[in-house]
């Protein structure tokens, strides 16, 4: 039985206040939602597209009692939310995805043995809590290999690759003798990743699996759909889609995934939340991952996720957003511009989408922008 939907005039929560907010607030906005944003940094992105907004620290339970007692219903736009922080807020509303999804998905050790026991497969993988235990690592893992921190790692930080066994003082050092995993270096064709959102009924959509592509550890452009078999890209609809159900998902999570030289898919990463490599879809789905992302938090039924147009999808890092005038003249593009009050290298500014007709093929180097483009440097 479907459970009842917010109706239009209810107000959404969402802890953090970055571009991730900003875009489902407006989503949330297309649907007659409110929004209200919880960050402890003011003047954030979010922060001013929404209904209103509360500056206060994550573990400030005066200020998180006063937000939710004004919201229906909350969510998040970044995993690392505090479980204390979400405690809270459930204790009057509902938070979805729910604290046991952010768990598994805030801790790297826990959400490899999630995906291996829903029959998954990963890179294999050891547990890293000592020099000691790094060096055995080594010895059955082999090298190269890739050493993250177990909490806290994004765009690259957090880890450090070994290439030979002499190097596991100095890099369990770099690292700062955190609980870590050790991983083996999977020799990839690809990096692809799914969307996948389930409503609190278990209803499922997946999106197309997209084809991703780095620079700096940093997303830098995503390819939509992914250039995979048939065969392949059924498989990673459908691992996307039993790592869902396995979280008793209530929202939307992003599962990252490698295609091997062989031809395997392994599971590398889950976000529960909007994902970078989703930007796509707000012109190129028939519905945008942050308007599925308000649908599953809600209680509406799922929008269609089904492809409207390929799409190549630029990240605009740093001084990249220097290209914006270039960029907002070219009728071939949608620029998105987040309003960040400062911009810092390694920061994502901005990103910008181009359509295809759902035969051509995108190419990453279809979208120019001249000398500000990250990729052209050293
Ligand atoms: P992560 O923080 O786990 O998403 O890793 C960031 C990026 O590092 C990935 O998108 C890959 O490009 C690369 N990477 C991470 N783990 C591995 C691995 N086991 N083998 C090869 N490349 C990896």
């Amino acid at each position: 039985m479907r459970p009842t939907a917010l109706s239009p005039g209810a107000t959404i929560g969402i802890v953090g206040g970055g571009q991730l907010g900003r875009m489902t607030a407006l989503a949330a906005a297309h649907l007659g939602y409110r929004v209200h944003v919880y960050c402890e940094e003011a003047d954030n992105p979010a922060a001013r597209v929404a209904a209103a907004n509360t500056v206060a620290r994550y573990d400030d339970g005066a200020a998180l009692a006063r937000f939710a007692r004004a919201i229906d219903v909350a969510t998040c736009e970044f995993e690392n939310v505090p479980a204390r922080t979400i405690a809270a807020i459930a204790m009057h509303v509902p938070f979805r995805p729910g604290a046991a999804v952010f768990r598994i998905c805030q801790d790297r050790l826990k959400e490899k043995d999630f995906v291996n026991a829903a029959g998954v497969p990963t890179a294999p993988y050891r547990r890293v809590d000592t020099l000691a235990q790094l060096r055995a690592a080594l010895g059955e893992i082999g090298v190269p290999a890739i050493l993250k921190t177990r909490r806290f790692g994004y765009d690259g930080k957090g880890q450090v690759r070994i290439a030979d066994t002499a190097d596991a003082a100095k890099a369990w050092a770099s690292i700062g003798r955190l609980p870590a995993i050790l991983e083996g270096l999977v020799r990839f064709r690809r990096e692809v990743s799914v969307l996948v959102a389930r409503g609190a009924d278990g209803e499922v959509a997946t999106y197309d699996p997209v084809e991703n592509t780095h620079v700096d550890h940093i997303l830098d452009t995503t390819i939509a759909p992914a250039v995979l078999s048939r065969r392949a890209a059924t498989r990673a609809r459908s691992i996307a889609r039993r790592l869902a159900e396995g979280l008793d998902l209530v929202g939307l999570i992003a599962v990252e995934m490698f295609e091997t030289r062989d031809g395997r898919l392994l599971v590398n990463e889950l976000a529960p939340r909007p994902h970078n490599s989703g930007h796509w879809t707000i012109e190129g789905a028939r519905t945008s991952q942050f308007e599925q992302t308000v649908r599953a938090v809600c209680g509406l039924p799922l929008g269609d996720p089904g492809r409207r147009a390929n799409a190549l999808m630029k990240n605009l890092v740093g001084h990249e957003i220097d290209a914006w005038p270039r960029l907002v003249a070219d009728p071939a593009l949608k620029p998105h511009h987040y309003g960040k009050n400062e911009v810092r290298a390694g920061r994502k500014v901005g990103h910008v989408t181009r359509l295809y007709p759902l035969d051509a093929r995108p190419r990453p180097r279809d979208i120019d922008l001249g000398r500000h483009d990250r990729r052209d440097k050293e």
